[in-house]
Protein backbone atom coordinates (compact mmCIF):
# COMPACT_ATOMS: atom_id res chain seq x y z
CA UNK A 1 0.00 0.00 0.00
CA UNK A 2 2.59 1.97 0.68
CA UNK A 3 4.21 2.06 -2.36
CA UNK A 4 0.06 3.54 -4.19
CA UNK A 5 0.52 6.53 -1.71
CA UNK A 6 3.76 7.57 -1.92
CA UNK A 7 2.80 7.69 -6.14
CA UNK A 8 -0.27 9.55 -5.15
CA UNK A 9 1.51 11.78 -2.87
CA UNK A 10 4.32 12.48 -5.73
CA UNK A 11 1.41 13.45 -8.38
CA UNK A 12 -0.11 15.78 -5.81
CA UNK A 13 2.79 17.36 -4.36
CA UNK A 14 5.55 17.33 -7.28
CA UNK A 15 5.49 19.29 -10.83
CA UNK A 16 6.38 17.10 -13.37
CA UNK A 17 7.42 18.49 -16.96
CA UNK A 18 5.50 16.30 -19.48
CA UNK A 19 5.84 16.33 -23.09
CA UNK A 20 3.50 18.66 -24.55
CA UNK A 21 2.77 16.67 -27.84
CA UNK A 22 2.23 13.09 -25.54
CA UNK A 23 0.31 15.03 -23.44
CA UNK A 24 -2.37 17.21 -26.51
CA UNK A 25 -3.28 13.84 -27.91
CA UNK A 26 -3.99 13.58 -31.74
CA UNK A 27 -7.15 15.45 -31.92
CA UNK A 28 -5.12 18.53 -30.73
CA UNK A 29 -2.01 18.61 -32.91
CA UNK A 30 -4.37 17.66 -36.02
CA UNK A 31 -5.98 21.05 -35.48
CA UNK A 32 -2.20 22.64 -34.37
CA UNK A 33 -1.28 21.24 -38.30
CA UNK A 34 -4.23 23.20 -39.93
CA UNK A 35 -3.55 26.55 -38.20
CA UNK A 36 -0.05 26.64 -39.36
CA UNK A 37 -1.17 26.32 -42.75
CA UNK A 38 -2.08 29.66 -43.00
CA UNK A 39 0.68 30.63 -40.66
CA UNK A 40 3.25 29.79 -43.27
CA UNK A 41 1.20 31.71 -45.86
CA UNK A 42 1.48 34.73 -43.66
CA UNK A 43 5.04 34.70 -43.02
CA UNK A 44 5.86 34.08 -47.24
CA UNK A 45 3.73 37.63 -47.41
CA UNK A 46 4.87 39.41 -45.08
CA UNK A 47 8.73 38.90 -44.70
CA UNK A 48 9.01 42.54 -43.77
CA UNK A 49 7.52 44.67 -40.90
CA UNK A 50 5.23 47.06 -43.87
CA UNK A 51 4.28 43.27 -45.84
CA UNK A 52 3.17 42.06 -41.98
CA UNK A 53 1.66 45.51 -41.38
CA UNK A 54 -0.36 45.52 -45.15
CA UNK A 55 -1.39 41.08 -44.33
CA UNK A 56 -2.82 41.89 -41.30
CA UNK A 57 -4.75 44.80 -41.97
CA UNK A 58 -5.73 42.65 -45.04
CA UNK A 59 -7.05 40.01 -43.27
CA UNK A 60 -8.32 42.28 -40.21
CA UNK A 61 -10.73 44.06 -42.92
CA UNK A 62 -11.41 40.69 -43.96
CA UNK A 63 -12.93 39.84 -40.30
CA UNK A 64 -14.63 42.85 -40.32
CA UNK A 65 -12.29 45.22 -38.76
CA UNK A 66 -13.13 49.42 -39.36
CA UNK A 67 -10.15 51.71 -39.57
CA UNK A 68 -10.53 53.52 -36.02
CA UNK A 69 -11.90 57.48 -36.26
CA UNK A 70 -11.65 59.94 -33.42
CA UNK A 71 -14.94 61.18 -32.81
CA UNK A 72 -16.81 58.08 -33.62
CA UNK A 73 -18.83 56.41 -30.57
CA UNK A 74 -18.31 52.11 -31.43
CA UNK A 75 -20.11 49.68 -29.33
CA UNK A 76 -19.19 46.42 -27.84
CA UNK A 77 -18.43 43.82 -30.97
CA UNK A 78 -16.87 46.56 -33.08
CA UNK A 79 -13.97 46.18 -34.39
CA UNK A 80 -11.44 48.90 -35.49
CA UNK A 81 -7.74 49.14 -36.00
CA UNK A 82 -5.10 51.65 -36.78
CA UNK A 83 -2.26 51.42 -39.13
CA UNK A 84 1.00 53.13 -37.58
CA UNK A 85 3.34 54.92 -40.46
CA UNK A 86 2.94 52.01 -42.10
CA UNK A 87 4.85 49.53 -40.23
CA UNK A 88 2.75 49.27 -36.91
CA UNK A 89 -0.33 48.00 -36.37
CA UNK A 90 -3.33 48.48 -33.46
CA UNK A 91 -6.01 46.44 -33.43
CA UNK A 92 -9.52 46.43 -31.10
CA UNK A 93 -12.85 44.80 -30.34
CA UNK A 94 -14.79 46.47 -28.18
CA UNK A 95 -15.69 44.82 -24.95
CA UNK A 96 -18.96 44.59 -22.85
CA UNK A 97 -17.12 46.50 -19.56
CA UNK A 98 -16.19 50.25 -20.42
CA UNK A 99 -12.68 50.75 -21.76
CA UNK A 100 -12.08 52.22 -18.28
CA UNK A 101 -12.31 49.21 -16.23
CA UNK A 102 -9.37 47.68 -18.28
CA UNK A 103 -8.11 46.18 -21.33
CA UNK A 104 -6.17 43.34 -21.88
CA UNK A 105 -3.62 44.05 -24.33
CA UNK A 106 -1.55 41.02 -26.60
CA UNK A 107 1.78 42.80 -28.04
CA UNK A 108 3.95 41.27 -30.45
CA UNK A 109 6.66 42.40 -32.77
CA UNK A 110 6.64 42.14 -36.78
CA UNK A 111 10.20 43.07 -37.55
CA UNK A 112 12.99 40.31 -37.74
CA UNK A 113 16.53 40.96 -38.00
CA UNK A 114 17.49 41.38 -41.61
CA UNK A 115 20.10 43.13 -44.17
CA UNK A 116 19.18 46.40 -44.57
CA UNK A 117 20.75 48.18 -47.52
CA UNK A 118 22.72 52.15 -46.72
CA UNK A 119 21.45 55.32 -48.38
CA UNK A 120 24.78 55.56 -50.93
CA UNK A 121 24.06 51.63 -51.54
CA UNK A 122 25.11 51.44 -55.13
CA UNK A 123 28.62 50.60 -56.21
CA UNK A 124 31.07 48.89 -58.44
CA UNK A 125 34.31 47.08 -57.49
CA UNK A 126 36.49 44.71 -59.87
CA UNK A 127 33.77 44.92 -62.79
CA UNK A 128 31.22 43.29 -60.53
CA UNK A 129 27.99 45.62 -59.02
CA UNK A 130 27.05 45.55 -54.99
CA UNK A 131 24.90 46.93 -52.44
CA UNK A 132 26.27 48.31 -49.27
CA UNK A 133 24.53 47.41 -46.04
CA UNK A 134 23.93 47.82 -42.29
CA UNK A 135 22.56 45.11 -40.60
CA UNK A 136 19.60 45.21 -38.44
CA UNK A 137 19.50 43.75 -35.38
CA UNK A 138 21.37 41.08 -33.63
CA UNK A 139 22.44 38.66 -35.74
CA UNK A 140 25.18 36.00 -36.39
CA UNK A 141 26.68 37.52 -39.59
CA UNK A 142 28.68 34.87 -41.23
CA UNK A 143 25.02 33.17 -41.13
CA UNK A 144 24.14 35.51 -43.93
CA UNK A 145 26.60 35.13 -46.64
CA UNK A 146 25.66 32.53 -49.40
CA UNK A 147 21.96 32.38 -48.90
CA UNK A 148 19.58 33.16 -51.27
CA UNK A 149 18.71 36.90 -51.08
CA UNK A 150 15.52 38.69 -51.77
CA UNK A 151 14.79 42.30 -51.77
CA UNK A 152 12.10 44.38 -50.11
CA UNK A 153 10.86 48.19 -49.21
CA UNK A 154 9.90 51.45 -50.51
CA UNK A 155 11.70 53.92 -52.22
CA UNK A 156 10.27 57.54 -51.87
CA UNK A 157 10.98 60.02 -54.92
CA UNK A 158 11.49 63.77 -53.72
CA UNK A 159 7.90 64.49 -55.76
CA UNK A 160 6.17 62.18 -53.10
CA UNK A 161 5.37 59.34 -55.02
CA UNK A 162 6.19 55.66 -53.50
CA UNK A 163 7.78 52.75 -55.17
CA UNK A 164 7.68 49.18 -53.89
CA UNK A 165 10.19 47.01 -54.29
CA UNK A 166 9.49 42.82 -54.08
CA UNK A 167 11.96 41.26 -55.89
CA UNK A 168 13.88 37.84 -55.70
CA UNK A 169 10.34 35.90 -54.38
CA UNK A 170 8.60 34.81 -57.36
CA UNK A 171 9.75 32.43 -60.19
CA UNK A 172 11.87 33.19 -62.28
CA UNK A 173 12.81 36.34 -60.00
CA UNK A 174 16.63 37.18 -59.64
CA UNK A 175 18.07 36.51 -56.45
CA UNK A 176 20.86 38.42 -54.53
CA UNK A 177 23.53 37.09 -52.20
CA UNK A 178 26.65 38.02 -49.90
CA UNK A 179 29.94 35.89 -51.22
CA UNK A 180 32.04 34.27 -49.02
CA UNK A 181 35.76 32.72 -49.37
CA UNK A 182 36.41 29.97 -50.47
CA UNK A 183 38.13 26.74 -48.13
CA UNK A 184 40.92 26.91 -50.04
CA UNK A 185 41.89 30.34 -49.46
CA UNK A 186 40.45 30.79 -45.76
CA UNK A 187 43.37 29.80 -43.44
CA UNK A 188 44.05 33.02 -42.03
CA UNK A 189 39.91 33.55 -42.18
CA UNK A 190 39.22 30.29 -40.02
CA UNK A 191 41.82 31.20 -37.16
CA UNK A 192 39.24 34.53 -36.52
CA UNK A 193 36.74 34.84 -34.20
CA UNK A 194 33.17 34.08 -35.35
CA UNK A 195 31.93 37.67 -35.34
CA UNK A 196 35.04 38.75 -37.48
CA UNK A 197 34.74 36.30 -39.87
CA UNK A 198 32.58 38.30 -42.16
CA UNK A 199 32.63 41.66 -40.70
CA UNK A 200 29.82 44.28 -41.44
CA UNK A 201 31.50 45.96 -43.90
CA UNK A 202 32.38 42.78 -45.83
CA UNK A 203 27.96 42.26 -45.84
CA UNK A 204 27.73 43.61 -49.55
CA UNK A 205 25.02 42.19 -51.74
CA UNK A 206 26.00 40.95 -54.85
CA UNK A 207 23.95 42.67 -57.55
CA UNK A 208 25.05 42.44 -61.07
CA UNK A 209 28.37 41.68 -63.49
CA UNK A 210 27.89 42.92 -66.85
CA UNK A 211 28.82 46.14 -68.39
CA UNK A 212 26.52 48.27 -70.08
CA UNK A 213 26.18 47.19 -73.51
CA UNK A 214 28.69 49.54 -76.06
CA UNK A 215 29.49 51.55 -73.24
CA UNK A 216 33.33 52.49 -72.20
CA UNK A 217 33.03 55.00 -69.76
CA UNK A 218 33.65 53.98 -65.82
CA UNK A 219 31.82 52.27 -63.54
CA UNK A 220 29.57 50.39 -66.45
CA UNK A 221 28.49 47.49 -64.87
CA UNK A 222 26.77 50.40 -62.29
CA UNK A 223 25.47 52.02 -65.03
CA UNK A 224 23.93 48.96 -66.35
CA UNK A 225 22.54 47.94 -63.23
CA UNK A 226 20.49 51.92 -62.67
CA UNK A 227 19.55 51.44 -66.13
CA UNK A 228 17.87 48.28 -65.28
CA UNK A 229 16.39 49.62 -61.51
CA UNK A 230 15.08 52.83 -63.91
CA UNK A 231 13.41 50.84 -66.38
CA UNK A 232 11.86 48.00 -63.73
CA UNK A 233 11.17 51.09 -60.66
CA UNK A 234 11.09 54.37 -62.50
CA UNK A 235 13.71 55.71 -59.71
CA UNK A 236 17.14 57.35 -60.39
CA UNK A 237 20.38 56.88 -58.14
CA UNK A 238 19.74 59.52 -55.58
CA UNK A 239 16.69 58.28 -54.65
CA UNK A 240 18.34 55.11 -52.35
CA UNK A 241 18.50 58.67 -50.02
CA UNK A 242 15.06 58.04 -49.43
CA UNK A 243 14.06 54.56 -49.57
CA UNK A 244 14.07 52.12 -47.10
CA UNK A 245 15.06 48.47 -48.89
CA UNK A 246 16.05 45.53 -46.97
CA UNK A 247 17.69 42.18 -47.78
CA UNK A 248 15.93 39.09 -46.28
CA UNK A 249 15.96 35.06 -47.27
CA UNK A 250 14.59 34.20 -50.42
CA UNK A 251 12.69 30.91 -49.20
CA UNK A 252 9.01 30.37 -48.34
CA UNK A 253 8.39 28.27 -45.06
CA UNK A 254 8.45 24.76 -45.02
CA UNK A 255 7.70 21.81 -42.55
CA UNK A 256 10.82 20.22 -41.09
CA UNK A 257 10.91 16.69 -39.85
CA UNK A 258 9.68 13.30 -41.25
CA UNK A 259 6.76 14.13 -38.93
CA UNK A 260 6.49 17.26 -40.43
CA UNK A 261 5.69 18.41 -36.32
CA UNK A 262 7.63 22.01 -36.94
CA UNK A 263 8.23 24.80 -39.54
CA UNK A 264 11.33 26.19 -40.75
CA UNK A 265 11.34 30.04 -42.31
CA UNK A 266 12.93 32.70 -42.05
CA UNK A 267 11.27 35.67 -39.19
CA UNK A 268 9.48 33.80 -36.59
CA UNK A 269 10.73 35.85 -34.42
CA UNK A 270 8.17 37.22 -34.11
CA UNK A 271 5.37 36.93 -36.26
CA UNK A 272 5.13 33.63 -34.97
CA UNK A 273 3.61 35.84 -32.17
CA UNK A 274 2.06 38.34 -34.17
CA UNK A 275 -0.52 36.03 -36.17
CA UNK A 276 -1.79 34.25 -33.41
CA UNK A 277 -2.38 37.03 -31.06
CA UNK A 278 -4.32 38.81 -34.26
CA UNK A 279 -6.27 35.32 -35.32
CA UNK A 280 -6.61 35.02 -31.31
CA UNK A 281 -9.02 38.11 -32.10
CA UNK A 282 -10.42 37.70 -34.78
CA UNK A 283 -11.78 34.55 -32.72
CA UNK A 284 -12.31 35.84 -28.98
CA UNK A 285 -16.34 36.74 -29.82
CA UNK A 286 -17.66 40.02 -27.82
CA UNK A 287 -14.89 40.16 -25.31
CA UNK A 288 -15.94 41.43 -21.65
CA UNK A 289 -12.98 43.65 -21.69
CA UNK A 290 -11.69 45.45 -24.72
CA UNK A 291 -9.15 43.58 -26.29
CA UNK A 292 -6.25 45.09 -28.07
CA UNK A 293 -3.77 43.70 -30.37
CA UNK A 294 0.00 45.79 -30.65
CA UNK A 295 2.14 44.83 -33.65
CA UNK A 296 4.68 46.48 -33.09
CA UNK A 297 8.02 47.94 -35.13
CA UNK A 298 11.59 48.05 -34.30
CA UNK A 299 11.99 45.57 -31.18
CA UNK A 300 15.04 44.24 -32.83
CA UNK A 301 16.81 47.30 -32.68
CA UNK A 302 15.29 48.40 -28.63
CA UNK A 303 12.03 49.69 -29.59
CA UNK A 304 13.00 53.33 -30.19
CA UNK A 305 11.60 55.19 -32.68
CA UNK A 306 7.65 56.05 -32.96
CA UNK A 307 6.96 52.61 -34.73
CA UNK A 308 8.66 51.08 -31.28
CA UNK A 309 6.81 50.35 -28.49
CA UNK A 310 8.90 52.81 -26.16
CA UNK A 311 7.07 55.27 -28.52
CA UNK A 312 3.64 56.59 -26.86
CA UNK A 313 1.34 54.85 -29.92
CA UNK A 314 -0.10 52.51 -27.80
CA UNK A 315 -0.87 54.65 -24.85
CA UNK A 316 -3.11 56.71 -27.32
CA UNK A 317 -4.78 54.55 -29.15
CA UNK A 318 -5.86 53.28 -25.33
CA UNK A 319 -6.52 56.84 -24.30
CA UNK A 320 -8.58 57.42 -27.52
CA UNK A 321 -10.68 53.73 -26.89
CA UNK A 322 -11.43 55.26 -23.38
CA UNK A 323 -12.29 58.83 -24.20
CA UNK A 324 -14.43 57.26 -27.30
CA UNK A 325 -16.65 56.50 -24.15
CA UNK A 326 -16.23 59.33 -22.06
CA UNK A 327 -13.73 57.39 -19.96
CA UNK A 328 -10.52 58.35 -18.75
CA UNK A 329 -7.44 56.80 -20.70
CA UNK A 330 -4.98 56.62 -17.59
CA UNK A 331 -7.33 54.48 -15.45
CA UNK A 332 -8.07 52.74 -18.61
CA UNK A 333 -3.98 52.03 -18.62
CA UNK A 334 -4.11 51.47 -15.26
CA UNK A 335 -6.95 48.46 -15.15
CA UNK A 336 -5.29 47.29 -17.67
CA UNK A 337 -3.21 43.49 -18.31
CA UNK A 338 -0.90 42.60 -20.99
CA UNK A 339 0.70 39.53 -22.36
CA UNK A 340 3.57 40.84 -23.89
CA UNK A 341 4.28 37.42 -26.64
CA UNK A 342 7.88 37.11 -28.10
CA UNK A 343 9.35 34.56 -28.78
CA UNK A 344 12.23 32.19 -26.16
CA UNK A 345 15.19 30.12 -26.47
CA UNK A 346 14.26 26.41 -27.31
CA UNK A 347 16.75 24.11 -25.05
CA UNK A 348 19.01 23.07 -27.62
CA UNK A 349 20.51 19.44 -27.32
CA UNK A 350 23.45 20.41 -29.42
CA UNK A 351 23.87 23.62 -27.00
CA UNK A 352 22.81 22.01 -24.07
CA UNK A 353 25.61 23.74 -21.57
CA UNK A 354 23.90 27.48 -22.26
CA UNK A 355 20.92 26.13 -20.77
CA UNK A 356 19.64 25.29 -17.42
CA UNK A 357 17.50 22.74 -18.38
CA UNK A 358 14.67 23.00 -15.35
CA UNK A 359 13.93 26.73 -16.58
CA UNK A 360 14.22 26.14 -20.39
CA UNK A 361 11.43 25.98 -23.21
CA UNK A 362 11.36 23.08 -24.80
CA UNK A 363 10.27 22.21 -28.19
CA UNK A 364 6.29 20.92 -27.64
CA UNK A 365 6.69 21.86 -24.12
CA UNK A 366 3.80 24.44 -25.51
CA UNK A 367 3.70 28.45 -24.85
CA UNK A 368 6.57 29.43 -22.49
CA UNK A 369 5.11 31.72 -20.33
CA UNK A 370 8.52 34.07 -18.94
CA UNK A 371 8.00 35.89 -16.14
CA UNK A 372 11.22 37.61 -16.20
CA UNK A 373 13.53 38.52 -19.05
CA UNK A 374 16.74 40.77 -18.98
CA UNK A 375 20.34 39.66 -18.40
CA UNK A 376 22.70 39.76 -15.60
CA UNK A 377 20.71 40.23 -12.17
CA UNK A 378 17.44 40.38 -14.39
CA UNK A 379 18.93 44.04 -16.05
CA UNK A 380 16.24 45.12 -18.29
CA UNK A 381 13.15 43.08 -16.76
CA UNK A 382 9.63 44.28 -15.87
CA UNK A 383 9.19 40.55 -13.89
CA UNK A 384 5.90 40.20 -13.87
CA UNK A 385 4.14 40.08 -10.08
CA UNK A 386 3.51 36.64 -8.43
CA UNK A 387 -0.25 37.72 -8.79
CA UNK A 388 -0.35 38.47 -11.87
CA UNK A 389 1.45 35.06 -13.12
CA UNK A 390 -1.25 33.65 -11.04
CA UNK A 391 -4.21 34.94 -12.43
CA UNK A 392 -2.59 33.85 -16.18
CA UNK A 393 -1.75 30.12 -14.58
CA UNK A 394 -5.20 29.76 -13.74
CA UNK A 395 -6.59 31.18 -17.40
CA UNK A 396 -4.59 28.47 -19.46
CA UNK A 397 -5.14 25.76 -17.19
CA UNK A 398 -9.17 26.19 -16.95
CA UNK A 399 -8.82 26.34 -21.19
CA UNK A 400 -6.22 23.30 -21.58
CA UNK A 401 -3.14 25.02 -22.46
CA UNK A 402 -0.26 23.01 -23.21
CA UNK A 403 1.84 25.67 -21.22
CA UNK A 404 5.21 25.84 -19.80
CA UNK A 405 7.59 28.59 -18.04
CA UNK A 406 11.34 29.19 -18.99
CA UNK A 407 13.85 32.10 -18.91
CA UNK A 408 16.26 32.76 -22.03
CA UNK A 409 19.40 30.64 -21.43
CA UNK A 410 21.66 29.95 -17.79
CA UNK A 411 21.55 33.00 -15.45
CA UNK A 412 24.98 34.41 -16.90
CA UNK A 413 25.43 33.08 -20.28
CA UNK A 414 23.91 36.17 -21.79
CA UNK A 415 19.75 37.40 -21.92
CA UNK A 416 17.11 39.18 -23.88
CA UNK A 417 14.58 41.89 -23.55
CA UNK A 418 11.05 41.84 -25.12
CA UNK A 419 8.65 44.63 -25.37
CA UNK A 420 7.35 43.65 -21.75
CA UNK A 421 8.96 47.17 -20.26
CA UNK A 422 7.53 48.98 -22.58
CA UNK A 423 4.27 48.47 -21.67
CA UNK A 424 4.85 47.69 -18.06
CA UNK A 425 6.44 51.50 -17.76
CA UNK A 426 2.27 52.32 -18.73
CA UNK A 427 1.07 50.78 -15.42
CA UNK A 428 -0.16 47.90 -16.90
CA UNK A 429 0.47 44.45 -15.76
CA UNK A 430 2.75 42.30 -18.18
CA UNK A 431 4.17 38.96 -18.84
CA UNK A 432 6.26 37.14 -21.04
CA UNK A 433 4.51 34.79 -23.37
CA UNK A 434 5.37 33.13 -26.66
CA UNK A 435 6.97 30.01 -29.08
CA UNK A 436 10.16 28.78 -27.79
CA UNK A 437 12.49 28.64 -30.85
CA UNK A 438 15.58 26.85 -31.96
CA UNK A 439 18.39 29.22 -34.23
CA UNK A 440 16.83 32.41 -33.17
CA UNK A 441 18.03 35.04 -35.29
CA UNK A 442 19.35 32.85 -37.62
CA UNK A 443 17.73 33.66 -41.35
CA UNK A 444 16.13 29.99 -40.88
CA UNK A 445 14.52 29.60 -37.43
CA UNK A 446 12.01 26.41 -36.14
CA UNK A 447 9.47 25.83 -34.06
CA UNK A 448 7.36 23.74 -33.20
CA UNK A 449 3.60 23.67 -34.93
CA UNK A 450 1.69 22.47 -31.38
CA UNK A 451 3.85 25.15 -29.96
CA UNK A 452 2.86 28.18 -32.16
CA UNK A 453 -0.73 26.69 -32.17
CA UNK A 454 -0.79 26.55 -27.89
CA UNK A 455 0.45 30.63 -28.50
CA UNK A 456 -2.92 31.20 -30.44
CA UNK A 457 -4.93 29.08 -27.46
CA UNK A 458 -3.37 30.95 -24.76
CA UNK A 459 -3.78 34.33 -26.32
CA UNK A 460 -7.88 33.47 -27.18
CA UNK A 461 -8.23 32.48 -23.56
CA UNK A 462 -6.72 35.95 -21.91
CA UNK A 463 -8.81 37.91 -24.25
CA UNK A 464 -12.21 35.60 -23.48
CA UNK A 465 -11.41 36.05 -19.88
MN1 LIG B 1 11.43 38.92 -30.56
MN1 LIG C 1 14.53 38.89 -31.62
Amino acid sequence: MADKENKELREKLLFEKKNGAAKAGSEVLAAADEFCEDYKLFLDTGKTEREAAAEAVRQAKEAGFVEFENGKKYAAGDKVYRLNREKAVLLAVIGKQPVEQGVRIAAAHIDSPRIDLKQNPLYENDELAYFKTHYYGGIKKYQWSVIPLALHGVVCRKDGSKVTVRIGEDAGDPQFCITDLLPHLAAEQMRKGAADIIPGEKLNILIGSRPLDGDSGKDSVKLNIMKLLNEKYGIIEEDFLSAELEAVPAYKAVDVGFDRSMIGAYGHDDRVCAYPAFKAMFDCGVPEKTAVVCLADKEETGSDGNTGLASSYLEYFIHDLAEMQGGCGRRALSNSSCLSADVNAAFDPNFADVFEKRNSSLVNGGVVLTKFTGARGKSGTSDASAEYVAEIRSIFDNADIVWQTAELGKVDAGGGGTVALYVANLDVDVVDIGVPVLSMHAPFEVVSKLDVYMTYKAIKAFFEN
